[in-house]
Parts: C-alpha cells; sequence; structure tokens
C-alpha cells in the first residue's frame, strides 16, 4: 500500500519514516512528488492536521498521513503552540525560535520553565474521508537556560527531560523514536493499522 506523508520538513520525515516502516507499506514523501505548501489557518492541531492530509491526498490520489507539532509554555499560557515553526516570525529558523523563547523565559526559574510537545497525528483515506484517524501524542520537559546538544531539530536542544537528565538534543535519534510526542502518536496508528489489517 503506498501513503503520501504530507510534510515537507526533512526532520519530520525521517523520524516518521523510521517508525512507520513496513514492507507492505510504501510512504511516498515531498522527495519523489512534488506536494503543494498549505496555509495552515486552523487554530488547532487537528485542524491544521487534517488541512495538510487532505491536501496531499488531494493532490496525489492517495492515502495520507499529516503530522502537526509543536511546543507549548506553560509559562507562555500553551504558546507558542500550533504556532511554533513561525515563532519567532515569518522567516524563522530553528535558531531564531530558539533565541525567542530564551529570551522570552529570562531569569525565570527551572520550576517555573514547565514544556510539552504535543503531536497529531491524521490519517484520511481519501480527500474527503468523513472519518479521519487521529492520533496523539504528548512529550513532558522543561526548558532549559541555554542551548544543549546537537541532535534532533527545532526546540531540542532546550526541551530538558528530567528522568534522563538530558535534553532531547542530547538523546540518541533511536530512543527518541522510542519516547517522544510523534512516536507515542504514530505507534497508536501502527496499532491501527495493524488491527485493520488483521480485519478487527
Ligand atoms: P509544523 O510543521 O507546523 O507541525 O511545525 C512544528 C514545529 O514545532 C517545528 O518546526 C518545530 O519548531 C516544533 N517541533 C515539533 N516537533 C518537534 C520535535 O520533535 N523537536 C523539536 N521541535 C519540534
Amino acid at each position: 500500500m503506498k501513503i503520501i506523508l504530507a510534510s515537507k520538513n526533512q526532520d519530520k520525515i525521517k523520524e516518521i519514516g523510521k517508525i512507520l516502516n513496513r514492507s507492505n507499506r510504501k510512504l511516498i514523501t515531498c522527495n519523489d512528488v512534488d506536494i503543494p505548501e498549505v496555509e495552515e489557518t486552523g487554530s488547532t492541531f487537528v485542524e491544521n492536521a487534517i488541512l495538510k492530509a487532505r491536501s496531499a491526498s488531494l493532490s496525489t490520489g492517495l492515502p495520507a498521513i499529516a503530522d502537526d507539532s509543536g511546543i507549548e509554555v506553560d509559562y507562555l499560557n500553551a504558546k507558542p503552540g500550533i504556532k511554533s515553526a513561525r515563532y519567532s516570525g515569518e522567516n524563522a529558523t530553528n535558531e531564531s525560535n530558539n533565541l525567542k523563547l530564551l529570551g522570552a523565559l529570562n531569569g525565570l526559574p527551572h520550576k517555573d520553565r514547565k514544556a510539552c510537545y504535543r503531536c497529531i497525528i491524521v490519517y484520511m483515506r481519501f480527500p474527503d474521508d468523513p472519518f479521519p484517524v487521529i492520533t496523539s501524542g504528548s512529550w513532558h520537559g522543561y526548558i532549559t537556560d541555554r542551548l544543549i546538544g546537537s541532535n534532533g531539530f527545532g526546540y531540542d536542544p532546550l526541551f530538558y527531560l528530567p528522568e534522563y537528565d538530558k535534553t532531547s538534543a542530547q538523546i540518541s535519534s533511536d530512543l527518541k523514536n522510542k519516547i517522544s510526542h510523534r512516536a507515542q502518536a504514530l505507534i497508536k496508528l501502527e496499532e491501527y493499522f495493524e488491527k485493520e489489517e488483521a480485519g478487527a
């Protein structure tokens, strides 16, 4: 079975590809076909993930998987949330986003720097699928007061995991792909596929 992965983010493509890799399934990505850029006009991760999956399915004629994710910081009332990719403006980079977040939390003690990565994964069989499969994952941590580590992407060098005493940019990609917000949501989708295949 062929499925289009509705993402242009190479870091996400890598993580998702590793977790959903199965011999009976071929994940088609923007590296294989051209998929249009989608304006993320929703006000929730779910809405934006549906917009991305629907558009990719429409343009390719394939079932589609989309991810919408971001980081919520308690002190910022769950911001940047759905705006995580463009937190520091239209031309945001990982570096500019990280610097803006460090500035916003400047001087705040560790105990008040709680944050949570969120991920919604949507699977749609066809563009007007009235029953999208929606799975979610949440990953709790703290925002550090400086960049630590060089693995991962995005806010990973600022996301401290007390249980490992490391940031998510210090843990291995294999571990991240077992415990992250994205991994949690994808594992649930994989369970759904397995049940479907078993005819349950
Ligand atoms: P999206 O493409 O609108 O879903 O953007 C999600 C944004 O949230 C990314 O560009 C990152 O800034 C951030 N983000 C989501 N997941 C992760 C992660 O696993 N590590 C680091 N940053 C992430």
